[in-house]
């Protein structure tokens, strides 16, 4: 397995050295943005850091055509079959009696034997390589994109046999392609339109951005929606965080209560009872730590949420996504939130998420900015952004 870093100014840019170095079957781990460069961080530059890995290497070389077999090879064979067929009958022969010292010529029948063989050899070679090449190549080009993607390796299956049995072959960069593509896609992206009325909580890692969409969410409903909003925090680990949001309630107007125990918890629940949506941020728990994840689920027994917003990265691999979905599971989510799909250019989770977790994204978020960088997920919108993603650079 080859793992290498690309610091460019521009993703494709990245994804053009990492074909042209790696090959199509590199996949893209992760993809960050940092600065560089500058005087005390003024001036700095934003790049992106590319992590790529392949796994073997040996995938990208090209196959090596049946070197054709000389005559002189054939005789060379038939002269070590000779010797040790000699060899042998020596060991099985009488003492005394001295084989003749020399080589019979090769019969007809090893000779024969020798071509059988060599024809099964590059028969044999000819099978591995149109093995390789059996996949159309405009199908190998979507193929390797959704890899890029980082989608689902059985949804990836799913979606070369239908392409196979639908097309024989596509052209990757027909216009008309892109939107066949999509529109396949759209039953894998499993979507819902937000209702966001009653209690509901924000659970996920820590640093995900559960505080930021809960300002964004809370700032939708109350200017834009112009419903009543309040706001009950848990996320008593982090004094900025409590802070962070109150600076946002304060600024918005909207109630804010912290809560550091389930009295607490219970009492402003009962204060908040008028209010249409109450947004509830919890703790980052990390899924690795039980304690965590048990007092998490004390909270959620505590002030019975109609909804649970579980809070995913769109820049994780798909085997943390898989653990934290699994770990999560335990508090009962209702739908997932996407968050930093400006820090990836693999939008493979839109599939991934839904499959692992059967639960439907509600929001997608793509920055930093409070209230501006969110929106509401829908299947047809988001099959077209992960269409364009796997036939980029193509
Ligand atoms: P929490 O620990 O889950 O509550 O995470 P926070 O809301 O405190 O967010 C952690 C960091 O992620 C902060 O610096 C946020 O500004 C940032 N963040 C949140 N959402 C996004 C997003 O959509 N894109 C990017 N690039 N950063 C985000």
């Amino acid at each position: 397995m080859k793992v290498k870093k690309y610091v460019v100014k521009d993703v494709r840019e990245a994804m053009r050295m990492i074909k042209e170095e790696l090959g199509d079957d590199a996949v893209i781990l992760n993809t960050r943005k940092i600065k560089k460069g500058g005087f005390f961080g003024l001036g700095a530059k934003t790049y992106f850091e590319v992590t790529a890995v392949v796994e073997d290497e040996n995938k990208n070389k090209k196959v090596e055509k049946p070197k054709a077999v000389s005559r002189e090879d054939i005789y060379k064979l038939q002269e070590i079959l000779m010797k040790n067929r000699m060899s042998r009958q020596m060991q099985s022969q009488p003492s005394g009696i001295s084989p003749s010292p020399m080589i019979a010529p090769p019969s007809r029948s090893v000779e024969e034997e020798l071509m059988k063989i060599k024809d099964m050899i590059s028969e044999l070679k000819s099978m591995v390589v149109s093995g390789k090449n059996e996949m159309p190549p405009g199908i190998r080009t979507v193929v390797n994109g959704m890899r890029r993607q980082e989608i689902d390796n059985d949804v990836i299956t799913k979606v070369t046999e239908y392409l196979r049995i639908t097309y024989g072959d596509v052209d990757p960069e027909a216009k008309e392609f892109k939107y066949k593509l999509a529109e396949y896609l759209v039953p894998f992206i499993k979507t819902e339109e937000a209702n966001l009325s009653g209690r509901i909580l924000f659970v996920g890692p820590t640093g995900v951005g559960k505080t930021t969409t809960l300002a964004k969410i809370a700032a939708k409903l109350k200017l834009e929606l112009k419903k009543s909003v309040a706001i009950l925090t848990f996320d008593t680990y982090r004094i900025a965080a409590a802070d962070q949001l109150k600076t946002y309630a304060s600024i918005m107007d909207i109630p804010i209560r912290v809560a550091y125990t389930p009295q607490e918890a219970g009492m402003a629940l009962n204060a908040m009872i008028d209010y249409e949506t109450i947004l509830m941020d919890t703790a980052g728990r990390s899924q690795k730590n039980d304690i965590q994840m048990g007092e998490l689920k004390v909270i959620v027994d505590m002030v019975k949420p109609d909804k649970i917003f579980l809070v995913l990265g769109m820049n994780y691999r798909l085997l943390d996504v898989k653990e934290i979905i699994r770990k999560f599971k335990m508090v009962n989510p209702t739908h997932v939130i996407l968050t930093k799909m400006d820090e990836t250019s693999s939008y493979g989770h839109f599939i991934n998420v839904p499959l692992h977790s059967d639960l439907p994204i509600i929001y997608v978020t793509n920055g930093q900015r409070v209230p501006e960088d969110i929106f509401e997920a829908n299947s047809v919108e988001l099959s077209k952004i992960l269409a364009n993603g796997v036939l980029e650079n193509v």
